[in-house]
């Protein structure tokens, strides 16, 4: 793994601030795997909870709208669907019932999780459901992962140490539904002040947890990457980690579960990192899901400025460059970063190997480029491209600036869509 430096620094003594909602959300249809389908319709009149779309397929949960307003219809954006959602600052809101948890089931659990639209807040969007489905071995442990290796992040950070209690509170039901023997909170060792925290919260609420120091090295955050330095288990990519008696969440996901079961909230915000070399009034906000990236960058002070700055939805390392200042913060966004434009021409690739020996896949980065180039997908697929998790790491060693991402993510596309 790699040793890059943190850029925390920028954001992570900032409290949580909120950024005032926008008049115009644009709310991705799009989840996981599956599209979800709208449940209103143009001119529909909605209230801030209401579910606003559901799928059929099991690779996305539910979308509920984060403000009331009137539905104003659906549009396509770079390939994606969204529905536009106009607010009209009401904030007229309707809530279901807060369940009753001593006796819900594993499979009721499951089930809520997707009704309430809990998705992988670490970036994947994962359906957070469908980790809680039976399965033949019983979960021992449970990881709460808040390694956030990203060099600009720190929501993760910010909300291990504004809402501690409610954290615990949230993994302290997942042990009961799970039946699990012990909860194990992940932290790097850059956030060790943390542990202090976590454990004295823990003693006041009764709670018995461990906390798992980790090295700052990249990528520390992936699921695998932290499984293996928590349990010391390597497990292959593709690997089921409940079948290995182990569940992942994010503290992100955790803090969505705890809004979810305690007050009956579903997924409508989170917590985003807003930073960046060229980033003015960085910190970590509370966003609606659906608010447009010109939104924000209006209200930190910034402007949309492709011809001199870069925008990317995400981290330094494994973000993607936008766009459009339409695109929305969804519920895998950790950061939007304002980073200084680089040359994006590439020089030619000098062999030296650097990308190979950096990938925690043990991947060949480089031959990537070369096939997804010539259109080989063939030896994209024999070179186990789709087994890598998009971590970065190769572009951020190559001294040469080859478009090694770039390459990857075309490839992937080229094998899905061959699939
Ligand atoms: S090939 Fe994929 S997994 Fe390997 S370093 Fe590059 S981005 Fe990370
Ligand atoms: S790090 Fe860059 S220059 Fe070196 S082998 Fe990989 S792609 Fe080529």
């Amino acid at each position: 793994m790699l040793l890059i430096p943190s850029l925390k620094s920028k954001t992570k003594k900032s409290e949580v601030g909120q950024i005032a909602d926008p008049e115009d959300f644009y709310i991705p249809l799009d989840g996981y795997r599956n599209v979800m389908t709208p449940l209103v319709e143009i001119g529909n009149q909605v209230e801030k909870y209401q579910l606003l779309a559901a799928c059929d397929g099991l690779f996305a949960a539910s979308i509920h709208a984060p403000v009331s307003g009137i539905v104003k219809g659906t549009f396509n954006l770079n390939g994606k669907q969204f529905l536009h959602l106009q607010n009209d600052f009401r904030n007229r809101e309707t809530l279901a019932a807060v369940i009753a948890m001593e006796e819900i089931t594993q499979e009721q659990f499951a089930e809520r999780l997707f009704e309430y639209g809990i998705e992988g807040a670490g970036g994947s969007r994962f359906p957070t459901g469908l980790k809680f489905k039976k399965n033949e071995t019983p979960i021992k442990t449970i990881i709460v992962n808040g390694a956030e290796c990203e060099p600009y992040l720190s929501a993760d950070y910010a909300l291990m140490k504004h809402h501690t209690a409610e954290l615990l509170r949230a993994a302290v039901l997942i042990k009961k539904v799970l039946g699990a023997e012990q909860i194990v909170f992940a932290i790097e060792k850059q956030n060790k002040e943390l542990e202090k925290l976590l454990l004295r919260s823990a003693r006041e609420n009764e709670v018995k947890i461990n906390v798992k120091i980790l090295p700052d090295s990249y990528p520390q955050g992936g699921e695998l990457q932290v499984i293996k330095s928590v349990t010391g288990k390597e497990l292959k990519k593709g690997s089921i980690p409940a079948q290995h008696g182990i569940l992942v969440n994010n503290v992100g996901t955790l803090w969505s579960i705890y809004n979810a079961f305690f007050h009956s909230r579903p997924t409508i915000e989170r917590i985003v990192t807003i930073s960046g070399n060229r980033c003015a009034n960085t910190g970590n906000y509370k966003v609606k899901i659906g608010t447009p990236i010109a939104h924000l960058l209006r209200e930190t002070g910034n402007e949309w400025n492709p011809d001199e700055q870069m925008i990317i939805l995400g981290g330094a390392m494994m973000g993607k460059a936008v766009s459009s200042p339409l695109l929305p913060i969804h519920k895998g966004s950790g950061g939007l970063l304002v980073m200084q434009k680089l040359r994006l021409e590439s020089d030619n690739c000098i062999k030296c190997g650097a990308c190979v020996d950096v990938c925690p896949q043990k991947l060949m980065p480089l031959e990537f480029v070369r096939f997804n180039q010539s259109g080989n997908t063939a030896s994209l697929k024999d070179f186990n491209l789709l087994d890598c998790i998009e971590c970065g790491a190769c572009a951020y060693v190559c001294p040469s600036d080859v478009p090694l991402m770039e390459n990857i993510f075309r490839g992937k596309d080229k094998l899905l869509k061959n699939a």
